[in-house]
């Protein structure tokens, strides 16, 4: 027993004793004290860079969590408006949050205003717990109803204990922290002299994500909608939805798409648009020809739009199958 699991079976133990002598209040209290106590370590510093005039980016140079990168899988945005900085995806621990509170405390001399989470996965809104405690629990935290709803229903602690397991217990400590402030697609949020548009398009990579346009900027913050070399998580999904929301944010005028995995460009949509059409078209023909799942895994794996992608891409390997599986669904459902 290493000495969290022997910290956390102990306090787990006393929490049980004390709840049979000690008055309620007491009880509270010393959980809170277990729960500071019982934290998983501090996240090394990764550095901030600017990406446009008014957007910096905490990058992550990993795709999927791991014990040694403690959850530090997404990338965190900050955008530098003249009334303080707003946050766009928070991390996924009150670790990461912290860390990226520290960068942001060095490089600006400004607060942070507000959150907007793009959508209910939690390496995009675990880092929420840091900011409320630095800022104060009247900071707005927004999303999409759905996600809001999601976050603070089932969604919220899965992915808390989630995260812990696959960081063997990094991010122990991390409390989650709803957003509440609902966005809605076509809606604009002006921090003096930045506009941030929000778009909303029906199912994508989960059936509420936000874009985030940065009007003054050109520059789209696409969360999960777009990834570059990492094959996205397409389980609340849809192949079909993600390549109409892509007809649609290509006529918004953004030059530069920053996703929540992988660098920023003026290639990530098109990058992922033609993995995707790797992925489903193949599926298409296989249920119009009437072939089974088997032959379509095939023909997507020598599709040149994928196999051309497969080595360069985080995580190919092993979600591949599954994501096909997928993607045969969906042709499926659309045939009928
Ligand atoms: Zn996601």
């Amino acid at each position: 027993m290493n000495r969290r699991r022997f910290i956390q079976s102990t306090a787990a133990f006393a929490t049980l004793t004390a709840v049979e002598f000690a008055p309620l209040q007491t009880i509270s209290a010393f959980a809170k004290e277990v729960d500071d106590f019982v934290r998983g370590p501090v996240v090394k510093d990764h550095p901030l860079r600017q990406v446009s005039k008014h957007v910096w980016i905490i990058f992550s140079p990993d795709g999927f969590p791991t014990p040694e990168n403690q959850g530090m899988m997404c990338n965190i945005t900050f955008v530098n408006t003249a009334k303080g900085l707003v946050v766009v995806d928070s991390g996924a621990s009150v670790q990461i949050g912290e860390m990226a509170i520290r960068q942001v405390k060095k490089a600006f001399k400004k607060p942070v205003i507000a959150i907007i989470n793009t959508h209910y996965h939690g390496d995009h809104w675990l880092g929420n717990h840091a900011y409320v405690e630095a800022y104060g629990a009247s900071l707005p935290l927004y999303s999409h109803p759905g996600t809001i709803a999601a976050v603070q229903g089932v969604q919220g602690n899965m992915w808390r204990t989630l995260m812990e397991q696959w960081t063997n217990q990094a991010t122990l400590g991390t409390r989650v922290v709803a957003p509440s402030k609902p966005l809605q697609n076509g809606d604009e949020l002006k921090f003096g002299d930045v506009t941030l548009r929000m778009h909303h398009m029906g199912t994508v990579h989960t059936p509420f994500d936000l874009c985030v346009e940065v009007l003054e900027d050109k520059l789209m913050l696409v969360g999960d909608v777009a990834m570059d070399r990492r094959i996205a998580n397409m389980d609340d999904g849809s192949y079909l939805g993600t390549l109409k929301a892509y007809d649609t944010l290509e006529k918004t005028g953004s030059t530069i798409w920053l996703p929540g995995h992988g660098e920023p460009s003026a290639n990530v949509l098109k990058w992922n648009r033609e993995m995707f059409e790797g992925i489903y078209r193949p599926c298409e023909q296989a249920i119009n020809d009437g072939l089974p799942l088997e032959e379509a895994k095939l023909l997507v794996l020598k599709d040149p739009r994928v196999a051309s992608r497969a080595r360069d891409t985080k995580g190919f390997e092993s979600n591949i199958g599954k994501y096909v599986s997928l993607a045969y669904l969906e042709a499926e459902a659309a045939g009928f």
